[in-house]
């Protein structure tokens, strides 16, 4: 077996399930499981938050997926369908969806032979400006699901643009729209997604939505995770599989544009850009062996990656080595490569086992 792998920690995710419920304790947590449970498996991701009061998920199928597996607590589409034909399948799974388009409205209007009504959760746009109703018109969207034989119970949500910055002028702002707007209409409001959670508590009203902080990034940018006592739930490790002496003035990998600055030890790791590993990630980018970060050199290839091993001289084939996770904040492999944790994580390619583990890597 090839030994890349994606190593994920059932414990780690619920203690950091039981962080949310600290963080915001008087709301009820709507666990965001899209893109795959963020790279960590849906399927897997939603069994082991089983304790959360809903789900969040990005496309009917996922919606599916999770009623097939045996999940009974409510699952929100958080784009709603994309065509009508899709609200006999969300009808069938009891599935809950976002209102967010006049478009969608209309079609759920209009829709003949629904069996029973679809709970709805209309979002309205205060500040973000993708997808929502516009504030004024709130109130007209209401009245109008109120007397719309196909949606049954109605909630109200909207979304945070910059909510990881404390210092933020807009985020307070949104929060008071928000509630305003919101507070005559009598139903369960959702704001926060993981950086509302943590940096604002006036913004968690009774659904909170977290997803990267589950996972156990830190979604406040200059905050490590460890100091809101979050736990990496997925540690990606491979192995070494060549330590080669290079001499000095030697070119390492494609383009040849890394040359070793004297004679040195160069590690070649089984994991690369075909495991998700990020290709743009520069030299010095660090990975951890036996404990100790060393730099990686050259580009990232498909399947390898090339590393300095000047300051593990005794570093030998087979050794394990972790690209992220436990030791090693995705958020700092993130940093080094000008991306975020999320892109990282749910770019995990399919051809990386998921191994369940609660052992540290
Ligand atoms: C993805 C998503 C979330 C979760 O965001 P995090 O930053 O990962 O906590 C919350 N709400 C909506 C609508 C989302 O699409």
């Amino acid at each position: 077996m090839r030994p890349a792998r994606a190593l994920i920690n059932p414990d780690a995710l619920r203690h950091n399930l039981g962080r949310v419920r600290i963080f915001a304790p008087h709301s009820r947590v709507m666990a965001i499981v899209k893109a795959n449970g963020y790279g960590h498996g849906i399927g897997w991701a939603a069994r082991v938050l089983s304790d959360a009061d809903g789900f969040g998920v990005a496309s009917v199928e996922d919606g599916v997926l999770l009623r097939e597996a045996g999940i009974s607590k409510p699952i929100v589409l958080l784009e709603g369908f994309f065509h009508p034909n899709e609200l006999t399948d969300l009808t069938a799974h009891r599935l809950d969806t976002v209102v967010h388009h006049e478009s969608q409205l209309w079609d759920l209007e209009h829709i003949r032979d629904v069996p029973h009504p679809i709970d709805v959760w209309v979002k309205v746009d205060t500040g973000m400006h993708r997808i929502g109703f516009p504030p004024a018109i709130l109130a007209g969207v209401a009245k109008r699901l109120k007397v719309c034989m196909n949606a049954g119970r109605m909630r109200v949500m909207s979304h945070f643009p910059t909510a990881d910055n404390r210092f933020d002028a807009q985020t307070p702002e949104q929060i008071r729209q928000f509630d305003v707007l919101t507070r005559n209409l009598n139903v369960e409001r959702s704001l926060a997604n993981s950086a509302g959670i943590v940096n604002w508590p006036s913004s968690h009203f009774e659904w909170v939505r977290p997803g990267i902080m589950l996972y156990g990034a830190s979604p406040i940018i200059g905050l490590p995770a460890q100091e809101l006592d979050l736990k990496p739930v997925m540690t990606l490790t491979s192995e070494l599989i060549a330590v080669n002496l290079r001499r000095k003035g030697e070119a390492i990998g494609y383009g040849g544009d890394w040359r070793c600055p004297e004679d040195m030890p160069v590690g070649v790791v089984a994991i690369g850009y075909g495991d998700g590993y990020p290709r743009h990630a520069p030299p010095g980018t660090p990975v951890l062996i036996h404990g100790v970060r060393v730099p990686i050199v050259g580009r990232v290839s498909m399947d390898m990656v090339t590393v300095d091993l000047r300051d593990l001289p005794d570093a030998k084939v087979g050794d394990p080595v972790v690209l992220w996770g436990n030791g090693l904040p995705v958020e700092e492999i993130a940093e080094h490569c000008g991306t975020i944790s999320y892109e990282l994580l749910c770019r995990v390619a399919a051809r990386v086992p998921r191994i369940e583990s609660t052992i540290s890597a």
